[in-house]
């Protein structure tokens, strides 16, 4: 049989799953999984549902738990598949085939024979992104190379290697300087020592360049990430390859170890956990994970330290809060906008910059986070933290409301403020873009059709039953929705309004209306 196409498009854009006339796919998470996932070159894959309009009955499938195209990793396979042992030890082959060539260690040694060469013998593949020694100039004599390689730029990978751009799995988009700098400082200021970078290649190595350059800020750092290319610049107690889709360290126990010293040093005091996502990620598995290294940091805490979390910065946009803060109630999102170099939409500019919709969020009482007031960030005494000079604070909702730090007005119909461009909608009875479709499909709830949040996170329903229900619920709504539309004598197209939002959030430009 044939395994569903784009199964993983559809997931994350949170709501579209649950809209109606769409299909989507989602994780699940066997509270009792009967057997372990199995294993595709990127460890343990996640078990997925295909939730289709109109059909009782979903098949659960494995795939990949980072790649979301089929072309980096096409692993698929039926939960209640059963494969015959010639196709396993086939799969076990091509796992191991598809590590990367060199062992951790072997990186390192590589780097240190690298450093050791004289300056004009230091050169560096472009088109393989490989540091060369000098035995391997010959097998990339016809490939741009550059020479001279510094004692600086090793110390800056992220500007020697290219961003991995693919969006659907690595989606590196790189922090702008404006950016790396306010965090290291924030991060000094807050007085940690140590931080774990999980998937933060740049912030991780202006950190140990701070460290290494002014006696002052000593802040040591731990990157991982699964850009394997980032092996070659860092010893094994600085860099993890690293999966953070299910907590998977490609050199096994080692580097686990490693990350858990880390954590765990000075019986956990002074570390935090900084972290930004590829944004089409999804928001469940990252949670679990980051609860995984939470209770890591945990083990190697003492007793009446027991009430105390781990410091978190997790960076993503600000539309995903209510996700967010549903992993993680203790979390708030900061009014900070994080600006990244590569990014076409998120970039800072000096004219035109479309704002960047990206935040963080974390579980440090945002009084303790001044935001730069030369970049537009003010203090509000009734908020007790620093939000954008937009933002104003609204006396009805008493609070500074804004999430896109553009000024938001206060509707009295819906009681709440709501962004600039929209206005209250008598037929929908809420506020909504001038030109929305009163009949359109709705971004509520599919289970209970409350507004503020999805199917996929409904209170009102047990993850085990959520996807059969929802289903369900799905069929009933289309055969109301046929029924309303035959009495109204119109048809609506909602799957080109579902499709066109969802071309959207694949190409990373989310929607800010
Ligand atoms: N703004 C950050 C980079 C964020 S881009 C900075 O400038 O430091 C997202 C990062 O996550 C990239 O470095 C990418 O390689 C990494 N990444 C993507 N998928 C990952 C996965 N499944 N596990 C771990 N890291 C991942
Ligand atoms: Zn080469
Ligand atoms: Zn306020
Ligand atoms: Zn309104
Ligand atoms: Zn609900």
């Amino acid at each position: 049989m044939a395994a569903p196409k784009g199964r993983l498009e559809l997931v994350e854009a949170e709501g579209n799953a649950g809209r109606q006339g769409s299909s989507g796919v989602e994780v699940v998470f066997p509270s009792d999984p009967a057997t372990p996932a199995p294993l595709c070159p990127h460890g343990p894959t996640l078990l997925f549902v295909k939730v289709n309009q109109g059909k009782e009955e979903t098949r659960r499938f494995y795939a990949c738990s980072a790649c979301r195209d089929r072309k980096d990793c096409n692993f698929f396979q039926w939960e209640d598949e059963k494969l015959s042992e010639a196709r396993l030890a086939a799969r076990e082959a091509h796992n191991r085939r598809c590590q990367p060539p060199l062992s951790r260690t072997q990186c390192v040694e590589r780097y240190l024979k690298f450093i050791e060469l004289p300056l004009s013998q230091r050169k560096f593949c472009q088109r393989c992104q490989q540091l060369l020694l000098p035995d391997d100039w010959e097998k990339h004599g016809e490939h741009p190379v550059v020479g001279d390689i510094s004692i600086t730029q090793l110390k800056r990978p992220s500007q020697l290697l290219y961003p991995l751009e693919n969006k659907k799995t690595n989606a590196q988009y790189l922090f702008a300087d404006r950016s790396c700098q306010f965090l290291v400082d924030l991060l000094s200021t807050l007085g940690f020592g140590r931080v774990l970078c999980v998937g933060t290649p740049r912030l991780h190595e202006l950190i140990r360049l701070k460290a290494s350059g002014d006696k002052k800020s000593n802040i040591k750092s731990l990157l991982l990430d699964i850009d394997f290319r980032y092996s070659q610049f860092y010893m094994e107690d600085s860099f993890c390859h690293y999966n953070m889709f299910n907590h998977h360290f490609f050199d096994g126990k080692a580097a686990l170890e490693v990350c858990r010293t880390f954590l765990q040093e000075d019986k956990g005091e002074g570390v935090i956990m900084v972290t930004d996502p590829p944004f089409g990620g999804l928001v469940e598995p990252l949670a679990i994970t980051f609860k995984k290294l939470i209770a890591l940091w945990k083990e190697g805490q003492s007793q009446d330290n027991s009430h105390k979390e781990l410091p978190i910065f997790w960076i993503f946009p600000y539309f995903f809060e209510s996700r967010i803060c549903q992993f993680f109630p203790s979390f708030c999102m900061l009014d900070y906008q994080v600006d990244y170099d590569n990014h076409a939409l998120y970039k800072h500019g000096k004219t035109g910059r479309k704002q960047s919709p990206v935040r963080i969020f974390t579980n440090i009482p945002p009084n303790k986070i001044i935001l730069p007031i030369e970049e537009g960030y003010r203090f509000c005494p009734l908020c007790q933290r620093y939000v954008s000079l937009e933002n104003q604070h609204c006396e009805h909702c008493n609070s500074c409301t804004s999430k896109d730090g553009r000024k938001w007005n206060h509707c009295f119909l819906c009681k709440k403020c709501v962004k600039p461009s929209w206005i209250h909608c008598s037929i929908c009875n809420h506020c909504a873009l001038p030109d929305h479709s009163c009949e359109g499909p709705k971004d509520g709830c599919f289970v209970c059709g409350e507004l503020d949040h999805k199917r996929s996170t409904c209170p009102n329903i047990s993850t085990s039953k959520k996807v059969n229900k929802a289903v369900r619920k799905q069929k009933q709504r289309k055969s109301n929705k046929m029924k309303m539309e035959t009495t109204k004598g119109q048809s609506m197209n909602h799957t080109s309004v579902t499709r066109k939002k969802k071309r959207k959030e694949r190409a990373h430009q989310y929607p800010c209306s």
